[in-house]
């Protein structure tokens, strides 16, 4: 298995990329328009033929890859089946399997922290790791105040969902902000300060009580997102 985790400093965005070998098919989940270059040099270096680009949820703290590098690998552009941006060449249901030459992910719907998001499960008949966007982060959760975010609905993806993974599945997040690179699922279950020992009233209360800023970029971020990663004219 080629696994490959890139990060992009400003807005703390892990960005993945996976094949079964060198020299195979590969697919890239969460990428940033500015590091565009950097995953065609590795794809390149690694002689991978990059054929599926997934963003797990519409950004709103910076621009997605998925259009560029549709444009210069001919790849296939995939979100959750709820999402509003254009430059979705595919999109998956709850469930359904994604196959890229013996790599293999299940789409899971995980709601609230925008209403469209989706994380993978990579390897779903003995999960291995599971990508979750921002919904769950390493000892932490995504903020849910903006973009049809729900706090009712990430505890429900995260406890109902997420932790029904087996413990020892490995959880790499779209971000992190203070450098924990991967989790696991039964890490999180013991030390998430968000969740564990917590009810979901509590989590709820929590998560509205945040009051967070918008991130820096959120009005060119979401509006390019939702146009293949260009800003908008108008
Ligand atoms: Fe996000």
């Amino acid at each position: 298995m080629l696994f490959r985790q890139f990060f992009e400093p400003e807005s703390s965005t892990y960005t993945y990329l996976l094949a079964s070998g060198r020299g195979r098919e590969a697919l890239i989940i969460d990428p940033v328009k500015e590091q565009a270059e950097q995953y065609l040099q590795a794809i390149r270096e690694l002689d991978l033929r990059l054929v599926r680009a997934i963003d797990t949820h519409t950004h709103a703290d910076h621009i997605t890859a998925l259009g560029d590098l549709r444009e210069a690998t001919g790849c296939i552009t995939i979100m959750g089946e709820r999402s509003r941006a254009e430059c979705v060449s595919q999109t998956v249901r709850d469930g359904e399997m994604l196959e890229v030459d013996g790599v293999t992910l299940q789409a899971l719907y995980t709601p609230g922290h925008t209403d469209e998001s989706f994380s993978f499960v990579l390897a779903p008949a003995r999960p291995r790791a599971v990508f979750t966007g921002d919904v769950l982060l390493i000892r932490g959760s995504g903020r849910t105040d903006f973009q049809g975010g729900d706090p009712e609905q990430s505890w429900q993806s995260i406890v109902d969902r997420l932790f029904r993974l087996p413990d020892e599945t490995l959880l790499y997040p779209a971000h992190d902000y203070r450098g924990w690179t991967v989790s696991s699922i039964g890490e999180e279950k013991a030390h998430n300060p968000r969740l564990a020992g917590r009810t979901r009233e509590q989590y709820v209360s929590l998560m509205r009580e945040l009051k967070l800023p918008d991130p820096k970029k959120m009005d060119v971020a979401v509006s390019a997102n939702l146009a293949c990663g260009r800003p908008r004219l108008a």
